[in-house]
């Protein structure tokens, strides 16, 4: 390897880039090599865009040549979720109905990273159409955990966590819906942050559910999670839900000191259900802010038992409606040798989807079905204001929530794959976030006995990063560990 620019951080390369320590083509050589080296085993990138990379780094070095401002994020390589449209390349979800498809536009917070300067170096593994905790459900490869090649990496986002633990990029984005960034960043001891609903455009994200989804950074620490959210937030004309509020230089944010701030502990989050191992850690973890100078309450959600029924109600009807454009006529798969028109979409929606996301298309079309609306998807919606509620409720005592981000470290591969509903138990703390529209984030917080990460999560009220980065910076500065490269990529 001809350099371990790879193994930095994004403001480490940006910094080295702006000042002119290292071009952009240097340090983006030494990621495709690194990719190259890991990936056949990783198995995180669907598609490495070398040429696109290096014409990408050489406009960046071309700016800093010329004396102008290479922007904010100059030279960082990032890799992006098949769920985001590019120009460059194809954008599939990972899943056969989209095949080949290539977006005529690229979604608004890819756009927003390339003007601060980044390097885009592919397109990443996901569970189909974003549905899944453990990558299994691509339709394409399967990606490994990079601390245990045996190991699912998380999901539905697990490519994006795995390239950014097995240092293959500086920094990726997923997307988040029940859970899709922090879970799969606490299997793979990344930092992962999903922003308020409504803080990031989702122009030109695939929708899954609309009312769920956001993107978000996955990165090696916190500081670059703030440079993120600097770049991708805002209004933007394009997406109707983005919020017409100002963006903050996040960055002003990372003040290391949590004193005099409330924390709750939510009773119904430290059951049974959380391994003892796990609970070790987060205790551990929140002792750590404690000694920072924070007041641990203990707070209640009453109605999360039932979080994952709802969400599984009102995702699934969301999803059935987003689908139904992938009918053979407009985008990407069409079934071949059909004699009519509703035989074309049968046949092309049976064999273009996984069985994951023809489930859940059933399961949606039933809940919003004219017998069932009223019993499940109506009653659905009522729980998700309870949810709603209890957060409110809880934020009155206390100015952030610390929970563990899952109830188990990463599994094996094709331990949960026959069972959906124990995967679906994945996302039991970190769905009622996106039910709720809050800003939550995951922690690498140490390294179970058999070496793999597990997740702390933070919570905050509705467009309160701030807080969230100051609480994950302050934990960061103060958990005396380091974690070191992944062992089983060490020796590439
Ligand atoms: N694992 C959850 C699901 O399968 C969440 C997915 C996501 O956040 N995109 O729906």
């Amino acid at each position: 390897m001809s350099n371990t620019w790879y193994e930095k951080t994004a403001h480490e390369i940006r910094d080295a880039v702006r000042a002119g320590d290292v071009s952009a083509a240097e340090v983006t050589e030494s990621c495709l090599d690194r990719i190259a080296a890991v990936d056949g085993q990783l198995k995180a990138f669907i598609d490495v865009w070398n040429d696109a990379a290096r014409a990408q780094a050489a406009q960046v070095d071309a700016k800093i040549k010329n004396g102008e401002d290479p922007g904010p994020l100059a030279g960082v390589p990032i890799g992006l979720k098949d769920v985001l449209c590019t120009k460059q390349g194809t954008t599939t979800c990972c899943s056969q109905i989209l095949k080949g498809y290539r977006s005529p536009f690229d979604a608004t917070a890819v756009e927003r990273l390339a003007d601060a300067g980044a390097v885009f170096v592919g397109k990443l593994n996901m569970d189909e159409f974003a549905m899944g905790s453990s990558t299994e459900n691509s339709s394409l490869q399967t990606t490994k955990n990079p601390w245990n090649l045996e190991c699912v990496p998380g999901g539905s986002s697990g490519g994006s966590a795995a390239a950014v633990a097995g240092h293959e990029c500086a920094i990726t984005l997923g997307s988040d819906t029940g859970g899709s960034i922090r879970q799969p960043a606490a299997c793979c001891g990344c930092v992962g942050l999903k922003p308020t609903y409504g803080r990031v455009s989702r122009f030109g994200l695939v929708a899954f559910a609309s009312s769920l989804d956001q993107i978000g950074p996955f990165t090696k620490d916190v500081e670059d999670c703030a440079l993120v959210l600097n770049a991708i937030c805002g209004r933007d004309l394009r997406d109707s839900t983005s919020a017409d509020l100002p963006v903050p230089d996040f960055t002003q944010a990372l003040k290391g000191d949590v004193s005099g701030m409330k924390l709750g502990m939510p009773k119904e989050y430290f059951t049974d259900a959380l391994g003892a191992e796990m609970r070790e850690k987060i205790d551990t973890a929140i002792k750590v802010l404690e000694g920072q100078g924070a007041e641990i309450v203990e707070v209640s959600l009453p109605h999360t038992d039932y979080a994952v029924a709802t969400y599984y109600i009102i995702c699934t009807a969301e999803a059935s409606a987003n689908l139904a454009r992938f009918d053979g006529v407009r985008y990407g798969y069409r079934a071949p040798g059909v004699t009519n028109v509703d035989e074309l979409y049968r046949k092309t929606k049976t064999e273009g989807y996984g069985p994951e996301v023809r489930r859940r298309i059933m399961l949606g079309t039933y809940v919003l079905s004219s017998g069932y609306y009223d019993a499940y998807y109506l009653k659905a919606q009522k729980v998700r204001s309870l949810i709603q509620r209890d957060f409110n409720e809880a934020f009155e005592r206390c100015d952030a929530i610390v929970t563990p981000t899952a109830p188990t470290p990463a599994f094996k591969i094709g331990e949960k794959s026959s069972d959906p509903l124990e995967m679906y138990l994945s996302d039991i703390y970190t769905i009622s976030v996106n039910l709720a529209g809050l800003p939550g984030m995951s922690l690498p917080c140490g390294l179970t006995a058999s070496g793999l990460p597990a997740g702390l999560q933070i919570i905050a009220k509705p467009f309160d990063e701030e807080t969230l980065l100051r609480v994950a910076y302050t934990y960061e500065q103060n958990r005396g560990f380091e974690l070191a490269m992944p062992a089983a990529l060490r020796a590439q």
